[in-house]
């Protein structure tokens, strides 16, 4: 039965010059044997530093390079020529290489270190991995990280953009639980009460985090500390139910449809307003937080579309046709759609 078996990071440390003891954390982990993946133009930036830290614990880099792909054929390739001898696979870098490295770690049954280096969503802590299959964008299978490692003095010198996005993506679980209570109680699925309480509490944890800036040490942690903890929330619940809901479909659907679609917590966090207030439900915090945050200011320069969130709005129930969010109802759609040409906040996004 989905989510009797749960996978928790064995090793997860997230602070202030984290990455420094990378040697140290795989040594006592018993890995001496690894094989290192960046993310393209990151070898330059952490390249002697992680070197520095393995070889003072003398851990055999096997590989050492960086990917720049998310071709679910290119990974495959890569994962069958990984050395017999690794016992650890790092990925270290933005979305795409963690999702590459996950994956090869999948294919070969390794244990993946998961390094985010931006904290602009919770693919560093999921159990999927986002490719390139058949030409399109895919959510596959793969393994919740064996550690993560996140260092909040790197993640602090990602441009901003990368920081909205991951508040944008963490503030969605309020969206998505109310949108899992929606589908419950119209008898469409079960709730798992644990995997809710998690993610309850990771978002709610993360809004009343009091901070001067979002670049403060202790906004960034529980920022990053929350992001993992979702990641939790969905090996519980043996899918991405407690994390992803409407919000997440009008974001997958921007991405199907646009040539150059905005990072995912970006366009998740805007959708996450609409949601909340089409819900009907805490719509009030989500504006504070993106009031306080900046993250309103920042959406505001992206020159972004109503007509192409409203396409979004139309095309989301088809993103995944099972599920029975908000957004599966037509009324809740025509809704959806009317705060988005009306609603006051919104008009300083748009216009
Ligand atoms: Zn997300």
């Amino acid at each position: 039965m989905a989510g009797s078996h749960i996978a928790i990071p064995t090793i997860l440390k997230i602070g202030k010059g984290a990455l420094n003891d990378l040697g140290t954390y795989l040594a006592n982990a018993g890995m001496h044997n690894a094989v290192i993946y960046f993310g393209n133009g990151l070898i330059d930036m952490f390249g002697a530093g992680v070197m520095g830290s393995l070889k003072e614990k003398d851990i055999k880099v096997l590989e050492y390079r960086e990917l720049d792909t998310v071709n679910i054929n290119d990974i495959i390739e890569l994962a069958f020529n990984i050395d017999a001898k690794a016992q650890a696979i790092v990925g270290i870098g933005g979305g795409k290489v963690i999702d590459a490295a996950k994956y090869a770690s999948y294919l070969r049954k390794l244990p993946f270190i998961s390094i985010p280096t931006s904290s602009s969503s919770d693919g560093f802590s999921s159990a999927s991995a986002s490719l390139i299959v058949n030409g399109r964008r895919t959510s596959v299978p793969a393994r919740m990280a064996y550690g993560i490692i996140a260092d909040t003095e790197i993640i602090k010198s990602a441009p901003d953009r990368f920081i909205y996005s991951g508040i944008g993506d963490m503030v969605s679980k309020i969206t998505a639980l109310y949108d899992w209570l929606f589908e419950s109680s119209n008898g469409y699925s079960e709730m798992n009460d644990f995997a809710v309480m998690i993610a309850k509490k990771a978002v709610n944890s993360f809004v009343r985090t009091p901070f001067e800036t979002i670049h403060d040490d202790l906004f960034l942690k529980e920022l990053l500390d929350s992001l993992a903890m979702s990641g939790v929330a969905n090996e519980i619940a043996g899918g991405s139910t407690p994390t992803s809901g409407s919000e997440h479909l009008i974001s997958h659907a921007l991405d199907k449809m646009l040539e150059k679609p905005q990072l995912h917590g970006i366009q998740v966090g805007i959708a996450t307003y609409i949601m909340a207030v089409v819900q009907d439900h805490r719509y009030v915090r989500v504006n504070a937080i993106f009031e306080k945050t900046g993250f309103w200011d920042y959406v505001s320069t992206l020159d972004l579309k109503r007509e192409d969130f409203a396409a979004a709005i139309d095309m989301a129930p088809s993103i995944k046709p099972h599920r029975h969010t908000y957004l599966h109802e037509q009324q809740y759609r025509d809704k959806a759609k009317e705060v988005l040409y009306n609603d006051e906040v919104l008009k300083k996004v748009f216009d």
